[in-house]
C-alpha cells in the first residue's frame, strides 16, 4: 500500500558538474570521472534510502540532460548546440518561455541497438539492495526532440521513421533492464502531457519551439494523440514480467486557457497505452483533479505527485494524506504510489536544494506511515 518513489532526477553536486565541464576540456580521465560518478550516486543513494523510500532511482546523476543523454549512449545521434540549429534559438525560447537542453541529440545517422541505462542499473545494484527504478524517454519525446529536418532527413525521411527505430532499441533495452533485475521501467513522456495545453489546430509552447528550431510539424491534438500511443505500446509490446510505468508533466501557466485541466484531455488515447502504471503531476496548482483521471484506469495503478518540485515550501504529511485519501478509496491504496511531481533536476544544471529536497521526501515516507494505519 502507497509505495513511496521518486520520478529520477536529483541536483548534481558541483563536484560532478565541474567534473563534466572538465572532462568536456579533456582535463579529468575517464577513470577520474567514472569514480566521481560513483561517488554522486552513492551520496543519492544514501538520501533515498535515509529517508525512507520504497522504490529508488540513482539520481540520473550519469546524465547531463533526461533526455539528450541518449546521445552519449545511443550510436547515431550527435550533440548539436541549439544555436547551430537556429542563431536566434535563445531568443525563441525566451519569447515562448520554455526551456530547452541547448546541447541536443540530433539524428544524424541510423541509430544502433546500444545500451540506454543497463550500465546504471548494474552499478546502482552493487550500492543497495532496495529496489531500482530505470527512467528512460520515452519513443514520442524522442522523436520531437531529435529529429531535425535538415539533420536528419537523409537517414529518416520523416519524424516517424526514426521514432520507429527509438523504440525498437527501447525494447531491446527493457528487456535487457528486466533480464538485470530492475524492478520498475518508467517512460518519460512530458510531451506527451504537455499537448494537454495543445488543441487541434494550435500546439502547445513546447511543440511551437521544436516546430521553429527543429523543422517539425504539428499533426492536430488527436494524431499527436495516437501517434504517442502507437510509440509507446510498440515499445512495451510483449515485454512481461517487469512492471512498466509512464511519467507526464503538465507545468501549465497561470494565464493559460487549460489551467486547471488534466490529463483526461488525452482520453482516450492515454488509456489505452498499455503500462501498468502512470506517473502524474498533481502538486503543482493548475494540473486539474486525479479523481478525473484515476476513474477511468482499468486496474493500472496510479503513482501521485504530492510534492512539488520547482516550490521549496516543505508539504506537511497531513497535507499529503489528504491528496492520497480520495484516490486511495477510489482505486485502492494497492494501487496509489506516492512520488514527487517530477525529478529535481531534470538537466545537470537545474539545481534545486537537496536538504529541501530531502525534507519532501520525509514528509512523503511519514504520509505513506499515516495513511498505511488507516487503511489497514
Ligand atoms: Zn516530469
Amino acid at each position: 500500500m502507497f509505495t513511496t518513489s521518486v520520478v529520477g532526477s536529483f541536483s548534481r553536486p558541483k563536484f560532478l558538474i565541474d567534473a563534466f565541464d572538465d572532462f568536456s576540456k579533456g582535463k579529468v580521465t575517464k577513470e577520474q570521472l567514472e569514480e566521481l560518478l560513483q561517488d554522486a550516486t552513492k551520496l543519492i543513494v544514501k538520501e533515498e534510502e535515509l529517508a525512507g523510500l520504497d522504490v529508488i532511482t540513482d539520481g540520473e546523476q550519469r546524465r547531463t540532460s533526461f533526455v539528450s543523454f541518449v546521445g552519449q549512449k545511443i550510436a547515431g545521434f550527435k550533440p548539436v548546440h541549439i544555436k547551430e540549429l537556429r542563431p536566434d534559438a535563445l531568443e525563441v525560447l525566451r519569447r515562448e518561455k520554455v526551456q530547452l537542453t541547448y546541447w541536443r541529440a540530433v539524428a544524424t545517422e541510423p541509430l544502433k541497438d546500444s545500451v540506454i541505462a543497463l550500465d546504471e542499473l548494474q552499478y546502482s545494484k552493487t550500492i543497495t539492495d532496495r529496489q531500482i527504478k530505470i527512467t528512460l524517454p520515452s519513443p514520442y519525446l524522442v522523436m520531437w526532440e531529435t529529429w531535425h529536418s535538415e539533420r536528419s532527413r537523409a537517414v529518416y525521411p520523416e519524424p516517424e521513421d526514426l521514432a520507429k527505430d527509438y523504440a525498437k532499441i527501447l525494447r531491446r533495452e527493457i528487456l535487457r533492464l528486466k533480464d538485470a533485475g530492475v524492478a520498475f521501467v518508467q517512460l518519460d513522456e512530458p510531451m506527451l502531457g504537455d499537448l494537454v495545453e495543445a488543441s487541434e489546430t494550435e500546439p502547445d509552447r513546447y511543440r511551437r519551439v521544436i516546430e521553429q528550431i527543429h523543422g517539425q510539424k504539428y499533426r492536430g491534438f488527436r494524431e499527436e494523440a495516437r501517434l504517442a500511443r502507437d510509440l509507446v505500446n510498440e515499445a512495451v509490446q510483449g515485454v512481461q514480467g517487469v512492471r512498466i510505468g509512464m511519467h507526464m508533466d503538465r507545468w501549465p501557466n497561470a494565464d493559460s486557457p487549460n489551467y486547471g485541466v488534466g490529463y483526461e484531455k488525452l482520453f482516450p488515447e492515454v488509456l489505452d497505452i498499455k503500462v501498468k502504471q502512470f506517473v502524474l503531476e498533481y502538486a503543482s496548482p493548475g494540473s486539474g483533479d486525479p479523481v478525473r483521471f484515476a476513474e477511468a484506469l482499468d486496474g493500472q495503478e496510479m503513482a501521485l505527485g504530492v510534492v512539488q518540485v520547482m516550490d521549496r515550501r516543505v508539504e506537511e504529511p497531513q497535507e499529503i494524506v489528504s491528496r492520497a485519501e480520495g484516490l486511495a478509496k477510489l482505486l485502492g491504496p494497492e494501487r496509489v504510489w506516492l512520488v514527487p511531481d517530477c525529478g529535481f533536476a531534470p538537466g545537470m544544471y537545474r539545481g534545486f536544494p537537496k536538504s529541501v529536497a530531502f525534507a519532501k521526501l520525509k514528509s512523503m515516507v511519514a504520509a505513506a506511515g499515516i495513511l498505511r494505519k488507516k487503511f489497514s
